[in-house]
């Protein structure tokens, strides 16, 4: 690991849910003192303890080697961290408010007003939570009001782009770095932190900066979020065509692939995006954008978010389909839970929306996923749930492979089909040998495919 060349700057994490844990141990492992804070008295006892409260691949053995050291410490008291840090970085979470699409910023304010009257030395809160834009500037002027040390507490942006199952070499290897500061001294202080990256020791190639205004910082990240579900939501739209078509979408897909102004990465079609970011933000966007008086620039996120909620019910009518007409009284076994594999997330996962509509429908669901079993227990307890696919698909009229765990594609269709009442496969991923499951007797059906 690259290490600090500041080491004596001490960092707080407030919020250290799946952004904020993982930037407290990576920036522990850069070596810099830290301490996160969380007001979730359980989540602080787990990893104090060196437990990760989520799966995160690579993460819970770094967090124990951090608290080994005695770099990484964590507290609930906002008291010790204002008294501890120079820098705080601001990790809580955004979700969408349940009133309407706008963000919920009540954490992000909350956090503000604990800790901001405890500051009585100068210090930077730097803000990685995806908030809508002004709310940088807006936090700043309530520091300034709050802490003792007036303008000496200053807020900068450091918009955070970490994809969970990656979040560890995304933290320490990003693609980039967006500083959104409103003062020289801001600038200053995040380059000392990031310099590990900035200008790494060894061969590496230094991470790309990018300094802006706290506006541009916070546009930053929902512009990026915003083309990611749009690149998504079109190749899904695509999808819809090809069904009426009678076409096939996966060559499609493939042959824009080939050309490099395109690009083939978010250009897989399936059940669509879900997840604790991309829906959350392209709603919080739009509804910023009205606010603003722009909101028709961004008209065409309302359509990405359409397209991306049709694909469940598209797999739910293909069930159905299968199923004779009628899901009422039929058993259905859902493969996935988490929102995409490699995280055990179960926010606005699409599998589990599929598998809730199916059983609104008087379906029994069976649900197995390899880690997001207990999260999705808790979210939808009425759905039932097995610990293996042979058991979720023992007896089953409809197969749904809705999360691509790779597990899946070693799943022996012939195997499975001793063991099903009905063979039929719906892919919602379009990640499984079509030809495999043909072939051991299925009737294999997928999105966007005639
Ligand atoms: P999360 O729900 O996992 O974590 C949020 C944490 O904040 C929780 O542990 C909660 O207890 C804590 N919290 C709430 N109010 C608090 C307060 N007043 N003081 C201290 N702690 C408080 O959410 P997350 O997925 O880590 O996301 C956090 C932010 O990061 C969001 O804005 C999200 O959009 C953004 N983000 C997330 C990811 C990701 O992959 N998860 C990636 C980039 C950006």
């Amino acid at each position: 690991l690259p290490l600090a060349t500041s080491p004596d700057l001490r960092l707080s994490v407030i919020g250290t849910g799946y952004l904020g844990a993982t930037h407290a141990v990576c920036m522990a492992a850069l070596g810099f003192e830290t301490l996160g804070l969380d007001t979730d008295a359980e989540k602080i006892a787990a990893l104090s303890a060196g437990r990760l409260p989520f799966y995160e691949p690579g993460l819970e053995d770094l967090l124990r080697d951090q608290l080994a050291t005695g770099r990484l410490r964590f507290t609930t008291s906002y008291e010790e961290a204002a008294a501890f840090a120079d820098v705080h970085f601001l990790c809580v979470g955004t979700p969408q408010r349940t009133d309407g699409p706008g963000a919920d910023l009540r954490y992000v304010d909350g956090a503000v007003e604990a800790l901001g009257p405890h500051l009585t030395r100068p210090c930077l809160l730097v803000g990685k939570s995806t908030v809508p834009v002004g709310t940088a500037a807006r936090l700043g002027a309530r520091l300034a009001q709050l802490a003792p040390a007036g303008r000496d507490a200053e807020v900068a942006w450091n918009p955070e782009f970490l994809r969970e199952g990656f979040a560890v070499q995304d933290t320490l290897r990003p693609d980039r770095l967006v500083f959104g500061v409103a003062s020289d001294r801001a600038e200053r202080l995040l380059r000392q932190v990031y310099a590990p990256l900035l200008a790494p020791a060894h061969e590496e190639e230094p991470v790309p900066s990018v300094v802006a205004d706290l506006a541009t910082a916070e546009l930053v990240k929902v512009a990026a979020n915003s083309f990611l579900a749009m690149k998504i939501s079109f190749i899904n739209a695509m999808a819809e065509v090809c069904e009426a078509a009678g076409a096939d979408v996966l060559p499609l897909a493939r042959a824009l692939s080939h050309d490099p102004r395109i690009g083939g990465r978010f250009l897989r079609p399936g059940i669509g995006f879900g997840g604790g970011c991309l829906p959350k933000d392209i709603r919080a966007f739009t509804a910023r954008a009205e606010e603003l008086g722009v909101g028709r620039a961004v008209e065409f996120l309302h359509q990405a978010d359409e397209v991306n909620l049709r694909r469940r019910t598209a797999v739910v009518d293909l069930a159905r389909e299968l199923s004779g007409g009628d899901l009422c009284g039929r058993r259905v076994t859902v493969l996935g839970a988490a929102f995409k594999p490699g995280s055990d997330d179960v926010r606005d996962s699409p599998a589990l929306a599929v598998a809730d509509l199916i059983e609104r429908e008087g379906a029994e669901v069976v649900v197995y996923d390899p880690m997001a079993m207990d999260n999705a227990r808790k979210v939808f307890p009425s759905l039932s749930f097995a610990d293996s696919v042979t058991k979720a698909a023992l007896g089953s009229d409809v197969l749904l492979h809705l999360t691509e765990w790779p597990e899946f594609e070693h799943i022996d269709p012939r195997a499975l089909a001793a063991t099903v009442t009905g063979r039929h496969i719906i892919d919602g991923r379009n990640t499984l040998d079509a030809s495999r499951w043909r072939a051991a007797g299925w009737e294999y059906r997928a999105l966007g495919r005639s």
